[in-house]
Formats: structure tokens, sequence, C-alpha cells
């Protein structure tokens, strides 16, 4: 067998998206699976599509995802330039080759006739399709249209009553027929190759075994078969990926505003990457046995293209946070505290440098959460009474607060609070057996008075460290406050 090559072939127009992420992992994967190489390689033709600095920072993402490729832009290898917009010369000897063979033709005809022809074939209710008239122009009307100053495109000429067969790993055998496909361009006029022909160069030259990609590029395989047939191009084994779709079950776009579909926007949020490789790793593939969380090297030792199905995958955010939150409770305590400190600074609750002090403060502040945070940003919110110096108590808490055992409760606690020297989490827990002892409560009715005095919740994390972290000032401050004037 020829080694097992993959590629990722993202055109530079936006930051990397799920669908994206998922294509690169899933090509990565097969390619580390079988002992083979990844390469990425920047599909620019469509120039004015591109943005500035674009194929940088999907590749950063990609990396950041611990995606990483053998041969690229950036890495070089033996099959570069790895960029498409440098391998123009390449493609022309190709395009000079098909058009020597009578394979394609120079088009002349322009924008206005196509649309006009267009628009005759749908009033007479045909499906659109080049009609190929100037496939055999002579020489004279060749240079007619020269003299006129039409600057030819060069398309592909579609062979006849051909059926187009492909044997996708993951569809099964599709079949497409030739007559529905018109001649297409594959030369612009300004001498930029289209998508079609320069991924079938480059994928040949680049020794592609496995062309794995999202379904959409289905429609555009028959031509590429046709062109690699037409070259003389072994064509490399395809294998087109579900579709993703949303929560409603709609395919998902680019503008749907009911997912977070870019890969920084998740770093942004404090996700760790290995959580969204496990998360994105499901999108349409499923591993043999029930369990479902796997690093990124046993995906590479278990993943397989048998397994990616064919139904859509749906995109499940609650899935997403869910599995993020596993990761960040089993991650170090110290990567969760750097994830979280610039969430808590651009909330103006710290300011960094932080002094030893300061991120011996914070350390404990993210472990109380560590637990139930499903991703770092969250630590603002949940943290917000650590901030706060005035509590307002609401009608709940008010109730709370008005049980009987309360006052005592509180009042023998805060007086052990101002004879304290030390207020660590273990002396607040000897306070508390203390405090039992002296006033003959327990559980609840000892703790939950004090939980809802100080922060003004019923729930919350660790009390004896949520206690210790607010602070014994503030504690005492605030048990003052709810004694004086709430009781
Ligand atoms: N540049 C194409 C895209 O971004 C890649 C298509 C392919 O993988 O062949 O969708």
């Amino acid at each position: 067998m020829d080694r097992v090559r993959t590629r990722y072939a993202p055109s530079p127009t936006g930051h990397l998206h799920i669908g994206g992420a998922r294509t690169a992992l899933f090509s990565y994967l097969h390619a580390k699976r079988h002992g083979g190489d990844f390469i990425v390689r920047i599909e620019d033709t469509d120039t004015e599509r591109n943005v500035e600095g674009a194929d940088e920072k999907q590749m950063a993402m990609l990396k950041w995802l611990g995606i990483k490729w053998d041969e690229g832009v950036d890495v070089g290898g033996p099959y570069g330039p790895y960029r498409c917009m440098e391998r123009t010369e390449i493609y022309n000897r190709y395009i000079d080759q098909l058009l020597k063979e009578g394979k394609a033709y120079l088009s002349y005809t322009t924008k206005e006739e196509l649309e006009k022809e267009r628009e005759e074939q749908i009033a007479r209710g045909e499906v659109p399709k080049y009609s190929g008239w100037d496939r055999d122009l002579t020489p004279e009307q060749r240079a007619k249209f020269e003299a006129e100053g039409r600057v030819p495109s060069v398309r592909f000429r579609v062979p006849e009553g051909k059926t187009i067969v492909i044997e996708d790993e993951i569809r099964g055998t599709v079949k497409f027929e030739s007559d529905g496909i018109g001649d297409f361009v594959i030369r612009r006029p300004d001498g930029r190759p289209t998508y079609n022909f320069a991924v079938v160069v480059d994928d040949a030259l680049m020794k592609i075994s496995h062309v794995i990609r999202g379904e959409e590029h289905l429609s555009n395989t028959p031509k590429q078969i046709m062109i690699y047939e037409a070259l003389g191009f072994k064509p490399p084994v395809f294998a087109h990926i579900p579709l993703i779709l949303n929560g409603e079950g709609k395919k998902m776009s680019k503008r749907d505003e009911s997912i977070i579909q870019f890969i920084d926007q998740y770093k942004e949020l404090g996700y760790l990457p290995e959580a969204i490789v496990n998360f994105i790793s499901l999108l349409g593939w499923s591993p043999e046995g029930e369990e479902e969380m796997f690093t990124p090297q046993e995906l590479v030792d278990v993943f397989s293209l048998e397994r990616v199905s064919k139904a859509p995958a749906i995109f499940d955010t609650g899935k997403l946070k869910w599995m993020n939150g596993q990761y960040i409770k089993k991650a170090p305590l110290e990567r969760i505290v750097e994830l979280a400190i610039p969430h808590l600074e651009k909330a103006g609750r710290i300011q960094t440098p932080l002094d030893e002090e300061q991120k011996a403060w914070v350390t404990r502040l993210v472990a109380l959460y560590q637990e139930q945070m499903e991703y770092a940003a969250e630590i603002v919110e949940l943290s917000d009474l650590f901030f706060q110096d005035e509590i307002s108590y609401s009608e709940q808490a008010r109730q709370v607060l008005a049980e009987e055992q309360v006052p005592v409760v509180l009042k023998a606690f805060l007086e052990l609070v101002q004879q304290s020297a030390s207020f660590e989490p273990d002396d607040i827990k000897k306070m508390f057996k203390q405090v039992q002892k002296e006033t003959g409560y327990k559980g609840k009715k000892l703790f939950m008075p004090v939980r809802v005095a100080v922060t003004g919740l019923e729930h919350g994390p660790d009390l004896r460290g949520s206690l210790s972290l607010i602070g014994r000032d503030r504690v005492i401050k605030r048990l003052h406050q709810v004694i004086d004037n709430v009781l």
C-alpha cells in the first residue's frame, strides 16, 4: 500500500471553524493511525475572499489544538510550495498539457453571455449547464474574439456520456453522470486556477492518498475525478465526512448565532484544547465501546474512517461544556488558575502582575470552583461574592435567616471568629465544632445561617474554604451586619 498521506487545505478566508477543525483532526488522526504524513496546504486561489493573516491564525489554532503537520507553509517539505498562489507555474504546466491534448479549451464567453445563457435555460425549465458553444472555435473565430479584447478562461472539456463512480470510504458508491456537468472553468481569465483544478494537481503531486473533507465537497468530486483521469493521475481515496447540524437539526451556517463556531472563541472563553479535540472527534465518528473520553494519543490509536457515520452530526453545546468541565476537573490547578486570571483581570477583579500573596489567593479562589467550572471565563460570575463589599439578601435568604436558631448560631460563631488569630479552613472547622458544642445545632441548621449571612447565597463552594478566602475582617463585618440589621 502507498504511504498514507492526508491533508487539510483551508482557504484563508476567516477563523478556524469547528467544521474545519474536525476535517483537520480526522485527516491528522487517519494519517497518524497509519504511520503516515499530515500536510497543511493553504488554498488561497480565491483571492477576493482571502483575509490578511487568516492563514497564520488558523495554523496557530490548529497548533493550539495539538494538531501538528509534517509538511506545510511554515515547516516546508519535499512537495512545496504549500501555498497555492505560489504554484501557478505548476498549474499552468498541466493546463498547457490539457490544452495541447484538446482536453481543455480557451473559452471566450463573457460574464454577460454566461448569465444570459443561464437565464434562458432556467426560463426553459432546464437545469443550468454551460452549453459548450465555444468548444471548437476556428482560429479565425478566436482571433476575432481576441481582437474584441476578450480575455479567455480555460474550460475543461467534460467527456460525454460517462458515469463517474466514486467509491467513498464513508458514503459508499456514489455515481454522477458527466452529462449533468457542463464544461467548467479551470483557469480564470486573470490566470488564477480554480479550486477544482488546483486541488487535483496539488493532491496528486503531493501524493495525497486519502482526501478527507466535508460532505459539501462531494459534488465537486466528479469534476476532480475527471481531471485526474485527463491528467493521467491516480485518484486518491475519498472520504466525505457528514455535515454538522445545530441543536435544532438545521445545517450549521457560519452566521448561526446559537452556536459558538470558531476555535479562537473557545480558546478565549477558557476551554481546554484536549477537550475540544475530544468533543469534535465525536462529531460524526463513534468509538467502538461506551467510553467517550479520549486523550489525543488515544484518539490516534482508536480512530478509524470505518466508524465515521454517513448521518449528520449534531453539535450539542451542552455536551461540549460538560466535557470541558470534566477536563477542567482533572487538570492541574495551576493550569486552570492561568486560564482564569485573564478573565478576572478583564472583569476588573484583579490586576496583574500578581504578587505572591495575591497569586495564592487567586489560586485558592479557583480551587474552590474547579469542580464546578465548565470553562475558565465562568470564574467571574461564579466568584462574584468574593468581590462584593455589600451583600444584599434576597427574600429566600431572609427566610433562612429568620429561622429560630440563627441568632444563637451566628453570635456564637462571630465570637469565635473575633477571638481567632488565624482564619484558615482548619481553624474554621474547629470553630464550627465549638459552636455545635455550645448551641447543640449541627448540619444544615449550623452551616446554612453562616453561609447565607456571609455570602447571601444558599449554595456555593466549600464553606470553610470560602470563609477563609473572604477573610476574617469581611466575615466579621457581614456577621455583624446581619446580627444588627437583618435579624
Ligand atoms: N479549500 C477547501 C475548503 O476550505 C478545501 C477543499 C478540499 O479539502 O478539497 O473548503
